[in-house]
């Protein structure tokens, strides 16, 4: 692996230089004023970057995982309904933590490679008339599939069966790269972590509790302690943790909140959305497609690629990381060794991506697959030629 090179792998995401230095911080005393003036910016932040008015944001030492744990531990209690859809492995890992906690978990199968089916959740919510269901899952970007799904066609689905579950949504590998609408989508839970959008080392659970989802945590009664976000937020009151807080990161993520929200998020939108069409155009020309099935359900952050039958697709990966420093990823699950992930989000050009588009296809030349040196390339090229946005790429 080549520390020259920039990842192509879905998370963690390269860091921008600025935010390297800035999570790199001399020890300060979390139990000064000086850590309130790190937290309140972070905590605002979110808020902005979730597009909510008044979520209350919690940032745990953790990743994205504990940020699903303090979403379910915080809100629910044993034998508590839920309702989830699997549609790829990080939804799995909901529903399997969910079961874990003991809770009753109705799945909604959903073959790999297709969005939440809105429909069966609203069918199932309607015959719920026990209001059993306590919360409704949804992961907003389905990482191993590059599968985005239309989480405002699950809050209708809620509301035109008149349910009164919580909703909460997953948006680990979309909040701060692509369009995530807390207030809007009437979301309950948001999850999200540092290393994906953010930018930043692994290491932060970034979660935003609606009201709703505050006053469902006063009387569930699943077990918490670390996760707990009535200490959090007693903490929180007094400009503290309670425990130590990771002051690093969280100075790396008031700077990340301040580079995304100075780009614009509408411009951090469209430029993911940009970088991901030259990405689809270069799979295109490759001749090979894409596990999302439907046009409109297409990631902005993250492409899993399907290689041909009897190939394995973890020898592009392997072959990458050895021959040309590149980290590309795996598939997972059941896509291991039929497809292969190409991660387009975080601190990311277009001449960035070319590169691993390069990358991928001298691999796949080089493994015999028949594709034409130069051809995704050269369509992601035409495609970023002809959408260029100069005033926006940032050179951090
Ligand atoms: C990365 C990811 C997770 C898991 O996050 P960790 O930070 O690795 O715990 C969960 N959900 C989705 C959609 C992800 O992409």
């Amino acid at each position: 692996m080549s520390f020259q090179n920039p990842t192509f792998i879905p998370g963690p995401t390269n860091m921008p230089e600025a935010l390297r230095r800035a999570c790199d911080m001399p020890t300060i005393d979390h139990r000064s004023p000086v850590f309130g003036k790190l937290l309140h910016p972070c905590l605002d932040g979110v808020r902005r970057v979730m597009k909510s008015d008044n979520a209350k944001i919690f940032i745990f030492p953790s990743t994205g995982t504990g940020g699903w744990e303090t979403a379910i531990s915080n809100t629910l209690s044993k034998g508590d309904g839920v309702l989830a859809a699997r549609n790829g492995m990080f939804s799995h890992r909901w529903i399997d933590m969910c079961q874990r906690h003991g809770l009753n978990v109705q799945v909604i199968e959903t073959p790999w490679g297709q969005g939440l089916p809105a429909d069966r959740y609203e069918e199932i919510l309607r015959a719920d008339t026990a209001h059993q269901i306590k919360v409704v899952l949804a992961t907003h970007n389905e990482t191993a599939t590059g599968v985005k799904s239309d989480i405002a066609a699950i809050r209708r689905a809620l509301d035109a069966a008149s349910h009164p579950a919580l909703l909460f949504v997953d948006g680990v590998s979309s909040i701060g790269s692509m369009d995530f609408r807390f207030d809007e989508w009437g979301v309950d839970i948001a999850v999200t972590g540092s290393q994906k959008g953010f930018m930043l080392p692994p290491g932060l659970a970034i979660i935003g509790f609606s009201d709703k989802a505050i006053a469902a945590s006063k009387t569930a009664d699943l077990p918490r302690t670390f996760f707990d976000i009535n200490d959090m937020q007693s903490g929180y009151n007094a400009n503290a943790y309670p425990y130590t807080p990771p002051a690093g990161l969280m100075n790396g993520l008031k700077l990340s909140l301040e580079m995304l929200l100075d780009e614009g998020l509408e411009n951090v939108f469209a430029r993911h959305a940009r970088i991901a069409s030259g990405v689809r155009a270069a799979v295109d020309a490759w001749g090979l497609e894409l596990c999302a099935v439907s046009p409109d359900t297409y990631s902005d952050t993250v492409s899993a690629v399907r290689t041909p039958e009897g190939f394995n697709a973890t020898d592009i990966v392997t072959h990458a990381s050895n021959v040309y420093g590149v980290a590309l990823g795996g598939g997972l699950g059941e896509l291991a060794g039929k497809a292969f992930r190409i991660g387009h989000l975080g601190s990311l050009t277009d001449v960035m991506m070319l590169s691993g588009l390069a990358t991928a296809e001298m691999c796949m030349v080089d493994l015999g697959l028949d594709i034409t040196l130069g051809s995704g390339v050269a369509a992601a090229q035409e495609y970023y030629r002809n959408n260029r946005v100069v005033a926006l790429q940032r050179a951090a």
